[in-house]
């Protein structure tokens, strides 16, 4: 039996479920865990959902994201531990410990660098998001869809192939995208909220973002830097600046863009995205991961021994010829 089988057999027989899902969590980890969450539910089970982290304002919209649990796992022996879009233990924060010691772990995930430390691990590269393996985990489980749960995949898929443009985009993307708008879908309505309408408060961010913008490397790199000042000035949260980043390699000639956030003294939060080059390999290098073409990591140490650190490694990168990935590649989050 294969392990989309074995899963499959697990969701089916078992009853208690702990779905958890990574830090800063973004559009195709809360869109699958509330499809999945929702799907078992409705099968009977007894589903409990932990998120790491607060649910992005655009996604508060979506049923049953004012449930997520965000302390006080506990893991009874009986219980099937499903990670979602998580590529490492380390993205599950603070949940990580208990969820190591879970006897029956479902690891489901889409990203190349998956570390497969679950107990069953289904990891589809080719999928361009995790709601697009669970769209067929509940296909094959034969559980109807309902329009909650279609909703949830389709913010899942649309957002990890932002809205269908980047290269992970596939003729299954379509199709899945298709199935879903069959139920009571809105893409103009999602979209809007999703990728168009922000708060002030994330231009008044993206003002002082791109005062930071330094170019190097014969401008193919493009760096921005966000402190915990400009966020507390801006009044925006660390949740709120997905996207931000995505400026730096919409540059004309910019091969690689990378956004540090300065957390702390002692810790940066970096961001890769790029046009062609890998850089999930870039990422995991500094203990991170990703896809080939939107990646990070987090370093504990001072932001410019930390940028420099990342600077060098990223030239020696770049003076490589630049392929382009012949299998679906990736930029989104
Ligand atoms: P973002 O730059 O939007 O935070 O993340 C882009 C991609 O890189 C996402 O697919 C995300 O999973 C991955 N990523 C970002 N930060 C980290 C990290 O610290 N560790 C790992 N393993 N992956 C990360
Ligand atoms: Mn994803």
């Amino acid at each position: 039996m294969n392990e989309r089988s074995r899963i499959v057999n697990i969701l089916r027989e078992k009853e208690y479920f702990t779905l958890v899902g990574h830090i800063l969590p973004d559009g195709d980890s809360i869109g699958s865990l509330l499809a999945l969450g929702e799907a078992l539910s409705n099968l009977g089970k007894q589903v409990k959902i932990y998120l790491p982290g607060i649910v992005p304002r655009k996604y508060m919209f979506l049923r049953g994201s004012e449930k997520f649990l965000t302390e006080g796992m506990e893991l009874s022996p009986g219980t099937v531990a499903i990670a979602v879009d998580c590529s490492d233990l380390e993205r599950l924060g603070p949940f990580s410990e208990t969820i190591k010691q879970a006897r029956c772990l479902l690891n489901i995930d889409h990203h190349i660098t998956n570390q497969h430390y679950g107990t069953e691990n289904l990891i589809d590269t080719k999928a361009a998001a995790t709601g697009e393996i669970i769209f067929h985990l509940l296909a094959d489980l034969e559980i109807p869809l309902t329009d909650s749960i279609a909703e949830a995949l389709y913010v899942a898929v649309s957002t990890d192939t932002g809205s269908f443009k980047y290269d992970n985009t596939t003729p299954e993307t379509h199709r899945i995208a298709a199935d879903l708008l069959e139920y009571n879908v809105h893409p103009g309505v999602l979209s809007q909220r999703i990728f168009d309408e922000r708060p002030l408060s994330y231009y008044l961010l993206l003002r002082e973002a791109l005062s930071s913008l330094e170019l190097l490397c014969d401008s193919r790199i493009a760096v921005i830097t966000i402190s915990k000042e400009m966020l507390k000035r801006s009044g925006t949260t660390v949740e709120e600046i997905d996207g931000m980043i995505n400026y730096t390699r919409d540059i004309e000639g910019v091969e690689l863009g990378i956004m540090f956030y300065v957390e702390s003294s002692e810790e940066v939060k970096i961001g890769f995205r790029s046009k062609t080059i890998d850089v999930s390999a870039l990422a995991q290098k500094m203990n991170g991961g990703g896809h080939p073409r939107a990646a990070g990591c987090r370093v504990n140490a001072p932001y410019l021994a930390v940028k420099e650190k990342v600077i060098q490694e990223a030239e020696i990168l770049l003076k490589k010829p630049c392929v382009r990935f012949s299998e679906a590649a990736w930029t989104g989050s």
